[in-house]
């Protein structure tokens, strides 16, 4: 079966001789919903750059939907949506336009076009700005309009740069939302994110990169079941006694009615509220203290830096 996005081998020297990618490989199957990790300077936009044919690559190939990026640059670009970081749309344009102007690229006919950007922007909640021009919107509302634009071709992969950076809660659980319903109806999704809280609530499968390299391509519950301590805090009713232990488990006290358990794989969380329970201490709420991705993250990508 074809792959949705397959690369290979791929580098990028940029001009002034920096090594942004050293010969990556990657490949990213149909219906998938993958998150491209990585710290600041990684090289996941200089890749995505790639794939939607802004940077030219130094050696290496990538296919979308079995399109080379290079030589068979029109399909590839058929096949894909990008929605990137910046905006870089037309202030001056109004939203309507923006989309079935964008859907000309790609040849679609104007009845096509048309009916595509009405449902898209209905999806969206930007169809009662189809006549405003791009500069009157709101962030999260630009954020939108460069997903409508993005998807008027009906792409059959959609790769999004950072598609909430800076987007407050609310908008950001409906672009989720939007995102899942999407790949629910089969448009492959690859995303970058900072927020790995967003990785681990949407993908499936995940690719963490650094200094240009592939440290970890796995799947997000094979990378998961590799964390072999989690840390959960407990806020406690009252204070916690002086001399205070738990027995097998570690454990700090970072305020005077908070603790933090670290649990290892294999012991059990009910084992603590038993303890708790002897000890007569009563537990007002508790969560775990670092997203879990976001703990493993850190230990891999340190790890390759050593
Ligand atoms: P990320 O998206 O993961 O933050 P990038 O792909 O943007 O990383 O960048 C990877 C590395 O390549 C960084 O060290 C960056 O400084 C460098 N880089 C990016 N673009 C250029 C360029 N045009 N010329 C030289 N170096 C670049």
């Amino acid at each position: 079966m074809v792959a949705a996005l397959a690369v290979e081998n791929l580098s990028k020297v940029y001009g002034n001789g920096f090594e942004a990618l050293k010969g990556i490989t990657l490949e990213v199957q149909k219906g998938d919903f993958f998150a491209l990790l990585g710290p600041n300077g990684a090289g996941k936009s200089t890749t995505l750059g790639i794939i939607s044919g802004l940077v030219q690559k130094t050696a290496g190939n990538a296919y979308v939907m079995g399109h080379d990026v290079n030589g068979d640059a029109f399909d590839a670009r058929r096949s894909l949506g990008v929605v990137p970081q910046e905006f870089n749309f037309n202030q001056f344009e109004k939203v309507y336009d923006i989309v079935v102007t964008q859907a000309g690229y790609f040849g679609l006919r104007p009845a096509e076009a048309k009916a595509n950007a009405e449902e898209l922007l209905k999806a969206l909640d930007l169809w009662d700005k189809r006549d405003t021009p791009s500069r009157m919107l709101s962030g999260g509302m630009k954020r939108r309009l460069m997903i409508a634009r993005a998807l008027v071709h009906k792409p059959d992969v959609l790769i999004l740069d950072e598609p909430t950076a800076g987007v407050d809660i609310e908008l950001r659980r409906s672009m989720w939302e939007f995102m899942e319903e999407l790949n629910r109806k089969g448009t492959t999704i690859i995303l970058t994110t900072h927020y790995l809280e967003e990785a681990e609530q949407l993908c499936r499968n995940i690719a963490i990169i650094n200094k240009g390299e592939i440290v970890q391509c796995t799947s997000k519950r094979e990378l998961l079941s590799q964390l072999t301590t989690e840390t959960f805090v407990f806020d406690l009713c009252e204070p916690v006694p002086e001399g205070f232990a738990l027995e097998e488990f570690e454990c700090a006290i970072p305020a005077e009615d908070t603790l933090e358990v670290t649990v290892e794989k294999g012991q059990s969380i009910n084992r603590i509220f038993s303890l708790l329970t002897e000890k007569n201490l009563e537990v007002r709420s508790m969560r775990t203290k670092s997203n879990r991705l976001e703990e493993l993250f850190v230990n891999l990508v340190r790890e390759s830096n050593s």
